[in-house]
């Protein structure tokens, strides 16, 4: 079964280039580790209207969809609002989150605000993640239609937190029958993808039940094979024949 999830990155800054989104990397790589794989990765504006029709075109295509950045104080952070709007719900105070956050300001010898107080908002029916490093809590939505909604904040440190600490250990129990894809990789060097592709068709090298993908840099390039975890012994065969057409060109010590 091909369980496809989308992200959605909220954030002016990150589309003028103030900021580098790691997001999709970070995501990419913890779902694929179980077995699930990402579609699809949407940087968007802080915009009501752009955030809406993003969320609603994103679960016309998958079943589960993962939102960043724009749950804190700042009015440029409107991501509950837009979900609020969509949805057609009330936004909430969650009340746990406002005495963890009390804590969280006492300890740093500040005084909760109620500009502050507004990262304890969250949809009415929200179950709210825990978030062990900052603010605003993540918040997993499931919509009338049994479709699963991920909001996360979107400072990396507190998006990993909650991804790795409350978002897998869900997914794990929720997907428990996906097994991650089996990968192995080919490295070369001192060759380029041209003169691989090359020796590969002349060889008439044509896998069947396996994904290839090229990865070059810096004078290396990278070969990712992979396949479903019960094709193992087909992505074997193919790494020892990319390993044997390719022997004067391998990169045995990276
Ligand atoms: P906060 O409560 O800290 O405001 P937030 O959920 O409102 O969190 P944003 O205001 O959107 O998140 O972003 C907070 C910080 O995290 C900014 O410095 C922003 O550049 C960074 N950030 C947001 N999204 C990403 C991303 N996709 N990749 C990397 N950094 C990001
Ligand atoms: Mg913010």
């Amino acid at each position: 079964m091909d369980i496809q999830a989308e992200l959605i990155s909220i954030g002016n800054e990150l589309l003028s280039g103030q900021t580098l989104n790691t997001h999709g990397r970070d995501l990419g790589e913890a779902l694929s580790a179980l077995g699930l794989q990402l579609s699809r990765d949407t940087t968007i504006p802080d915009s009501i209207p752009i955030i809406g029709k993003a969320v609603e075109e994103a679960f016309d295509r998958v079943n589960l969809v993962f939102v960043s950045g724009g749950l804190g104080p700042t009015i440029d952070d409107i991501t509950r609002d837009a979900l609020a709007k969509l949805f057609g719900q009330k936004v909430i105070v969650d009340q746990p989150t406002v005495e963890h956050l009390k804590g969280w300001y006492e300890q740093r010898d500040r005084t909760m605000t109620i500009a502050a107080t507004r990262q304890a908002q969250v949809l009415d029916n929200a179950h709210v993640l825990f978030n062990s490093v900052g603010a605003a809590p993540g918040q997993r939505i499931e919509t009338a239609d049994g479709k699963t909604l991920f909001v996360l904040p979107g400072p990396p440190n507190e998006f990993n937190a909650i991804l790795k600490e409350e978002i897998i250990p869900w997914l794990r129990i929720r997907y428990a029958e996906i097994k991650p894809r089996y990968v192995r990789f080919v490295k070369t060097k001192g060759i380029g993808e041209s003169d691989i592709v090359t020796i590969l068709e002349n060889a008439d090298f044509q896998p069947l039940e396996v994904e290839l993908g090229f990865y070059p840099g810096q004078g290396r390039v990278k070969i990712r094979i992979s396949a479903e975890a019960e094709n193992k012994a087909k992505v074997e065969e193919v790494e020892q024949t990319l390993s044997k057409l390719l022997a004067d060109h391998l990169d045995l010590f990276e």
